[in-house]
């Protein structure tokens, strides 16, 4: 049993947000579900259709795991393998250019191997249309030759798990959503998930926290596994120069207040973000490419990166008409609640 990302390294056709090449990301990552924290509800049904799977001595049904980046999904994905006592070949849709891409990766699994798509949803069509009798009936028609003397060939392929990963289960297309057995919406970090996830990445790391220390950074890491290990870098920085070495609450506020993140865990383009609704458009609602346009981002990033937390904290709604800002998050930003009030000329 093992976890094979070595033989990816190099081929072109894998690439992978597990940044192999980062030794720290890499160890961070939890392998079994006990150590893996949160998303209890998707941890309790996983772990009874693994152990179904295995007493059966199947490959575990085509899973989809979806929720915003940075919560897991391709952690998750790893820890699947190693509970399964499988290996596991990772790659992403972007990286899979033509079919014959993905054939090639699809002939060369072994039975009971997993597949892991990151991104599926931007998979281009011709290679989809692969997938659908690969995850169906595990076989692939390849076309061999040209023109009128072309032929079909089946090639049947070892019994294996699909795993995709996606932003956005909306844009995925009805035939291949349905191919899968099962799909798990990933969700936001609580706090607490997020304190112990930070402590155990502190003693991997070798840096001293203490209890008050991780209770700062996991509110301020906005329900983001990713983003707390990212800031728990940053933090240690300061915590070396400025306070021995400890990361304690104090060292942390400090850190994290030069950092412009503020004690929601909100970045200065959340803060722009949520400022150019309020001032340039009352409050909203906006549409997306606008709002995108006025602050120069990309529609894409805020949508995937920036809107899921502001909306799970209650500072933004999505409306049919577009984008519109709450009262909280005036009163966050310290501005007079104004939305809604007519102007009189
Ligand atoms: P995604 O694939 O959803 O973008 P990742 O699986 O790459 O997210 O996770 C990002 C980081 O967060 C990894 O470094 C991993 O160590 C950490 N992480 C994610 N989920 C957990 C968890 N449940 N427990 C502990 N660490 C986690």
């Amino acid at each position: 049993m093992s976890i094979d990302f070595s033989q990816d390294f190099d081929a072109p056709i894998v690439t992978t947000n597990l940044t192999p090449r980062d030794e720290e990301e890499f160890s961070l990552r939890p392998r079994r579900l006990s150590e893996y924290d949160g998303q209890e509800k998707v941890k309790e049904n996983l772990q009874v259709y693994i152990e179904a799977a295995k007493r059966r001595n199947e490959p575990l049904d085509h899973v989809l795991l979806y929720g915003p980046p940075g919560l897991g999904k391709t952690t998750l994905a790893g820890v699947i393998a190693n509970e399964m006592g499988v290996n596991i070949r990772v790659t992403s849709g972007p990286a899979i250019e033509k079919a014959g891409d993905l054939a090639a990766l699809l002939t060369n699994l072994a039975a009971g191997d997993i597949l892991f798509i990151d991104e599926i949803h931007r998979l281009n069509t011709a290679v989809e249309e692969i997938l659908y009798p690969a995850m169906e009936d595990y076989s692939i028609d390849i076309i061999v030759g040209k023109g009128p003397s072309a032929n079909s060939i089946r090639l049947d392929l070892p019994r294996f798990t699909l795993i995709g990963a996606t932003t956005r289960a909306g844009q995925l297309s009805a035939p291949l959503r349905d191919r899968f057995g099962v799909s798990f919406r990933l969700e936001m970090y609580t706090a607490q998930e997020l304190r112990r996830i930070i402590t155990r990445s502190s003693t991997l790391f070798g840096i001293e926290i203490d209890a008050g220390g991780a209770m700062e950074m996991a509110t301020r890491s906005r329900g983001t596994p990713r983003i707390a290990n990212r800031l728990l870098r940053r933090v240690r920085d300061f915590a070396q120069i400025y306070y021995d070495g400890v990361i304690t609450k104090e060292a942390a506020d400090h850190a994290l207040s030069r950092l412009e993140v503020d004690k929601l865990g909100l970045d200065a383009t959340d803060r722009r973000m949520l400022r150019a609704v309020i001032e340039f458009y009352n409050g909203g609602p906006v549409g997306l490419d606008t709002l995108a346009a006025t602050i120069g981002e990309e529609a894409v990033t805020l949508e995937d990166v920036y809107e899921p937390y502001l909306m799970q904290i209650g500072f933004l709604t999505r409306t049919p008409r577009g984008r519109c800002v709450t009262q909280l998050a005036y009163e966050h930003l310290k501005l007079p609640y104004t939305k809604g009030e007519q102007l009189t000329f």
